[in-house]
């Protein structure tokens, strides 16, 4: 994972399976990658939500001894793998989220951002609702237990005519799990099925693979799937076509696991469609490609296709590595990215090499990676990134720097050059990103290099809108400590 930009959240939920939760438990390990800082399971027997949350990784919060899988064990239940984009990194911001109202109980998994969030925070506060967590995916809860909300006909579909941004919500009811993806789809959402007939659904088809189901379809922007003893059921809050999808293209560069399918088609093949791109817009003469792992290895080897050049592994990645502190000196700072990314000199003294990453952020990790490299005695080294220059923040669940802190911002291509100390850099092109996505291309989210955001940002969007009495940030320390 990229100190620079940040997962979103994973969810993964199964209804009417002897082995839903342990299920769960595996689908949230193949949906880790899309958040570490804490994990979560509730489950039912039909009656009963019971709920398990805590702060790490999934092996951390479920450990083997702990006994919670079987305390837990139900034939339904919901999961979710937490990075957060609002509220800090503590345990009262970690999902599901349970919760008691005037209709029973619900528990909530939710990934995106809700930019509406802190405005309706506002207005239920000033009712005199008290608030436990400084997430925006409390105030669904709210919105649900409103009485004139939770008297309609269907509560939820009303709820979420009130939310604004990016959501995929699981909501886990004693009886049913209801799934739902907002208008614009801006965060993948599938649907698969055990051999025993299960319904699945989560984040990314990589948690089906990971449990054995098949995909079915994905939950298309603007549904509601309810999953109960009688099947499927789906119904739409929003009506379909009415507003033009918004898929982060994001999700293809960086954020799903290469075996996935997201918007409908493979990851790995969309990244090594992006690697060939950048070969035919960035050629240049040189011994060896070499992808900056483990996002950056698909379009690497797209470029060495293209190009001729031979590809080969200049970088080892640990996987052992969890957070570290962020280290007060250039030195310290150095030796850190050496931990989690070390060279192989035999791959690269002496070469003139093309190195392939994803994207660049802030751009100080990256100028680590190619400190290394020269260390190491490259003898040329040509930065190629596939994706263009990010210039603008995301609202909808990337927890991306500000604005100021962008490599990009304010800076020409030359400027970028020098401050990565390379011979060359070359990003791919919005078109040339476009033209390798299956979807029209007014389909995807691009807001991050356009500064075209297809849901309006009228109001404060940051990660700590809801720190308002308290600011409890663990950044750095989670993995190692907790
Ligand atoms: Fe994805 Fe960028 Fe849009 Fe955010 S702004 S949803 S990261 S494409």
């Amino acid at each position: 994972m990229s100190p620079e930009k940040k997962e979103n959240c994973g969810l993964f939920g199964i209804y009417g399976d002897a082995d839903a939760v342990q299920k769960t438990h595996f689908g949230l390990y193949s949906l880790q990658h899309r958040g570490q800082e804490s994990a979560g399971i509730a489950s039912s027997n039909g009656r009963f939500i019971q709920c398990y949350t805590g702060m790490g990784t999934v092996a951390r919060v479920f450990r083997k001894d702990s006994g919670l899988l079987e305390k837990l064990s139900n034939p339904m239940a919901i999961g979710h793998v937490r990075y957060s984009t609002t509220g800090s990194t503590k345990s009262a911001n970690s999902q599901p989220f349970l919760s008691e109202y005037s209709r029973g109980q619900v528990a909530i998994a939710h990934n995106g951002n809700l930019i509406n969030a802190s405005v309706l925070r506002d207005e239920y506060e000033a009712y005199g609702h008290i608030f436990k967590s400084t997430s925006d995916t409390e105030i669904i809860i709210h919105l649900l237990a409103k009485p004139s909300h939770a008297m309609r006909e269907d509560p939820i579909a009303h709820t979420l005519q009130h939310l604004q941004g990016a959501y995929c919500l699981l909501f886990l009811f004693p009886d049913r799990i209801e799934a739902a993806r907002d208008p614009h789809g801006i965060r993948p959402l599938s649907i698969g099925q055990t051999a025993s007939g299960a319904y699945v659904v989560a984040s990314e088809t990589c948690a089906f693979d990971t449990i054995g189901a098949k995909f079915i379809r994905d939950v298309e922007p603007g549904e509601i799937v309810r999953l109960d003893e009688r099947g499927l059921h789906s119904r739409f809050f929003s009506t379909p076509g009415e507003v033009t999808p918004a898929h982060c293209i994001f999700e293809h560069i960086y954020f799903a696991k290469q075996n996935s399918d997201v918007f409908g088609e493979n990851v790995h093949t969309f990244r090594k469609c992006l690697g060939r791109q950048i070969a035919r817009e960035h050629p240049v003469k040189a011994d060896v490609v070499i992808p900056v792992p483990d996002s950056g290895t698909s379009a690497a080897i797209g470029y060495a296709e293209e190009s001729g050049i031979p590809f080969d592994m200049g970088f080892v990645r640990s996987h052992y590595i969890g957070r570290t502190f962020i280290s007060p000196t250039q030195e310290l700072r150095d030796l850190q990215v050496k931990l989690k990314l070390a060279t192989v000199k035999e791959i690269v003294a002496g070469k003139r090499v093309v190195v392939v990453d994803d994207s660049i952020v802030r751009g100080t990790t990256t100028r680590g990676k190619i400190r290394s490299l020269r260390q190491a005695g490259a003898k040329q080294i040509h930065m190629r990134v596939s994706c263009p220059p990010i210039r603008h923040p995301c609202f909808y669940g990337v927890d991306f720097p500000t604005k100021e802190e962008l490599l990009a911002n304010n800076r020409d291509m030359e400027q970028i050059r020098d401050f990565l100390d390379v011979d060359s850099v070359g990003y791919c092109s919005l078109e040339g990103l476009l033209s390798c996505a299956s979807l029209p291309a007014d389909h995807y989210c691009t807001a991050c290099w356009t500064g075209q955001y297809k849901i309006p940002i009228n109001t404060v969007v940051n990660k700590f809108i809801m720190e308002r009495y308290q600011m409890t940030m663990f950044e750095g320390w989670i993995e190692e400590n907790v």
